[in-house]
């Protein structure tokens, strides 16, 4: 409704996901395990069709881009190569009140969050005073508090941009203490010192204690594409530029891991490598962004779900970055990165591995190590926006109220749902016959219990985009109710013409068209 705070729409969001089997917690009889999750029936298959989306987008709609699978553990060499046994770390800091352990960097991210919300905020109160007259930028720029407000941002970034680059964690400390920010569970300022945690987790591979080796579970999909580039470009016969996509999962011992499937410590990710000559970077990167952002709002979101976010800190392969960020019920946050990765992880590679990672220029008749140009999203996340940003809690005009997931058609975990009105008279007989006809195309549900009210409910509250109702006059005019899930409207329709109303309104081709062209 309109007056939920943010805060308990997200639990709404997150019990609803639960009560309608899209997302469980792991092993939950057992009291569950910290930042992993398990996905149900209908959360498998939406999980599976925004993954299958991303797939065809990328390998499908690009002759110059192919997919590759690769095992989740690599030589341990790789990490060393690609910077993530030195790297990899996160800044920890503990209060020592609360006992909580927090991201350094996350706490003065979040007290930056709290700056900006201040400017939004006036800027808002101006915007209702001037009303049409109003111009943001200009009042951006000239009112005081604003200037006052972006000024602070400004140079707290720029000291823990300096901070960060040298590695000088005393003074990430002094930032947070500085700034006076307290434990949000112990409200006291009383902060260890800051120090750097390892984010991978390792195993040993091997049955005889001796001859084990210690092996990381991967960080990232990306390294499992960079060490068979030159496997893919000589089998595959590929002409730089060219991509190589990957879907798959990823660790990390996330330090603190909330808001959901936000920040797990198991999740999934979807990555495409695009390997380019040296010094086209940043038309590539500016091309991939485009794309990208091309990709998210062909879902049909309201454009201000989505924004960059330019990297400051830049990491440590990279020339480049920025995040495609989404309005969680959170606030603001990282979905997708797209980096220009320079030619860091196959040179390095190259060093490590003492084989030549170079492509040999046709043209030019020049070897070369390619420059890579990233994007990589979370498949989780990717969910979590679709979850958030599709959930409707609405107040009917009947005085009923509905839950409803107004998940993109071509998306949606269960596409029809074909519902007989009573469970009699020959017409769970007949619903079953179209059923039987449309499940060779899409996935759809048959339900026969309970009101026919109660079915829609339960089909609203998963998505079901379309609801096929067979009644007595089914039976002799070979005609049945449509009733759409957005608008709630019912239509009479021949039977005859399901299959052709279906394959118009849930078809992936509908989407991809519109982004390939
Ligand atoms: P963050 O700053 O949120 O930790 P990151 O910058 O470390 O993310 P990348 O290394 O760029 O993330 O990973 C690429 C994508 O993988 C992210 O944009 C995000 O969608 C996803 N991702 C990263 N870490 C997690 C996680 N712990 N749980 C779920 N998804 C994740």
């Amino acid at each position: 409704m309109s007056n939920i705070t943010s805060e308990d729409l997200f639990k709404n969001i997150i019990s609803h996901a639960k009560e309608y089997g899209f997302i469980f917690q792991s092993s939950e009889i057992y009291d569950g395990l910290s930042a992993v999750y398990d996905y149900g029936q209908n959360g498998s298959e939406l999980k599976k069709n925004i993954r299958e989306y991303w797939w065809k987008a990328m390998v499908q709609m690009n002759e110059n881009i192919v997919g590759i699978d690769a095992a989740i553990f690599m030589h341990p060499t790789t990490w060393k190569a690609s910077g993530h046994v030195d790297a990899f770390n996160d800044p920890l800091v503990d209060n020592k009140d609360s006992k909580k352990r927090y991201r350094a960097d996350v706490l003065i991210e979040d007290h930056l969050a709290k700056i900006e919300a201040k400017i939004s905020k006036e800027v808002e109160k101006a915007r209702t005073r001037f009303g049409d007259s109003f111009n943001e930028e200009t009042f951006r720029t000239t009112n005081a508090r604003v200037l006052e407000n972006q000024k602070k941002i400004d140079e707290i970034n720029m000291r823990f941009k300096n901070a960060l680059e040298v590695g000088d964690l005393n003074e990430v400390r002094q930032i947070i203490i500085d700034l006076e920010i307290v434990c949000p569970v112990s409200g006291t300022r009383n902060w260890t010192d800051v120090r750097q945690f390892n984010l991978m987790f390792n195993t040993q591979l091997g049955s005889v204690s001796e001859e084990s080796s210690t092996i990381y579970l991967r960080p990232e999909t990306a390294q499992g594409i960079f060490v068979n580039f030159l496997n893919v470009q000589k089998t595959g016969r590929m002409k730089i530029p060219f991509g190589i996509a990957q879907t798959g999962k990823a660790f990390r011992n996330e330090i603190v891991a909330r808001q959901f499937i936000f920040r797990m410590r198991e999740f999934e990710q979807m990555e495409m490598q695009f390997f380019i000559k040296p010094g086209t970077e940043m038309e590539w990167y500016k091309h991939w962004k485009d794309v990208r952002l091309k990709w998210h709002r062909s879902l049909g979101f309201p454009e201000t779900v989505h924004r960059f976010h330019d990297h400051l800190k830049l990491a440590h392969y990279a020339n480049a970055a920025c995040d495609i960020e989404f309005k969680f019920p959170f606030g603001f946050k990282e979905l997708e990165g797209i980096h220009s990765r320079t030619d860091f992880d196959l040179g390095n590679h190259e060093k490590f591995s003492g084989k030549k990672l170079q492509y040999f220029d046709p043209d030019s008749g020049q070897s070369y190590v390619p420059y890579v140009i990233e994007t990589s999203i979370g498949l989780d996340r990717m969910f979590l926006a679709i979850l958030s940003q599709s959930y409707a809690e609405e107040k009917l005009e009947d005085g009923s109220e509905r839950v409803v997931l107004r998940i993109p058609e071509f998306l949606a975990p269960v596409k029809c749902a074909v519902l007989p009105l009573v469970k009699k008279d020959g017409l769970p007989e007949k619903a079953r016959e179209i059923m039987d006809r449309l499940k060779f195309d899409h996935l759809c549900q048959y339900e026969e219990k309970d009101s026919i009210g109660k079915r829609y409910r339960r089909q609203d509250a998963i998505g079901t985009p379309f609801c096929i109702t067979v009644d007595h006059q089914t039976l002799e005019d070979q005609t049945v109710t449509i009733r759409y899930r957005d608008s709630m409207v019912q239509e009479r329709i021949e039977v005859g013409s399901i299959e052709k109303i279906l394959i118009d309104k849930v078809d992936m081709k509908k989407a991809l068209r519109q982004i390939s062209g």
